[in-house]
């Protein structure tokens, strides 16, 4: 099962697309992760989008592109699982195009799209409050998920960070490029596939057996 996954910053879509994927055994492949591990090491592409991540804007569609073509052409990931849900990508239109040439090339097809709905003001407070396990990406809320320990992942016992562009004065740019750039999508991806919207106010387990119900898991 081959998968995308909508939703403003904040909305919970990363959350919501590893559940997925850990139900659905299939890969979870999310460019802001793909994007911040390449910052991590220092790569060539990782120097490049560093300062834009930061600042909230989007990284150009022609990296992010390889990026994610590398990772979704990964034929020994590809023998393991069986279908991948993309989360972060696409992001604009042209992305959206460029991704249908890449499945047309490897012979493979969405067959469906979850969207995240959520109020645009209950995101800053969601963001803001979120962190991020530095080692195993694991996502906690201060408030309404907060880990056992302050400050360490409960998963793997990482460092929880709160990313550059969780800061509040960017998350007001983040929801302005997603309303412009990424919305467009959905239009067009209601008249191409199958789209569930799910209401992303819910709390993370009622959300995600919202889901797991619209796509038969
Ligand atoms: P995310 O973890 O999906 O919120 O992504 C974090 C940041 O990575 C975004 O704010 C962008 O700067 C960058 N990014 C992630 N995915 C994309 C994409 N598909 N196109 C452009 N920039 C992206």
């Amino acid at each position: 099962m081959n998968l995308v996954i909508l939703g403003a910053p904040g909305s919970g879509k990363g959350t919501q697309a590893a559940r997925i994927a850990e139900r659905a055994r299939i890969r979870h492949i999310s460019t802001g992760d793909l994007l911040r591990d390449a910052v991590a090491k220092g790569t060539d592409i990782g120097k490049r989008a560093a300062g834009i991540m930061a600042a909230g804007r989007l990284v150009p569609d022609e990296i992010v592109l390889e990026l994610l073509r590398n990772k979704l052409m990964n034929d020994e990931e590809r023998s393991r699982f069986g279908g991948w849900i993309l989360d972060g990508f696409p992001r604009t239109l042209a992305q959206a195009e460029a991704l249908e040439g890449v499945l047309d090339g490897a012979g493979e097809k969405i067959d469906g799209v979850v969207c995240i709905e959520i109020d645009p003001e209950a995101v800053v407070n969601r963001l803001s409050n979120r962190r991020t396990c530095a080692s195993c990406k694991a996502v906690y809320h201060l408030v309404s998920n907060p880990p056992a320990v302050e400050g360490e992942c409960d998963a793997c016992g990482g460092k929880l960070v709160l990313r550059d562009d969780d800061k509040p004065e960017t998350i007001r740019k983040r929801l302005e490029i997603y309303k412009k750039e990424t919305l467009p999508i959905l239009a067009l991806y209601e008249k191409r596939y199958r789209v569930y919207r799910v209401d992303g106010s819910k709390p993370i387990d009622e959300v995600m057996s919202k889901i797991s119900g619209l796509i038969g898991l």
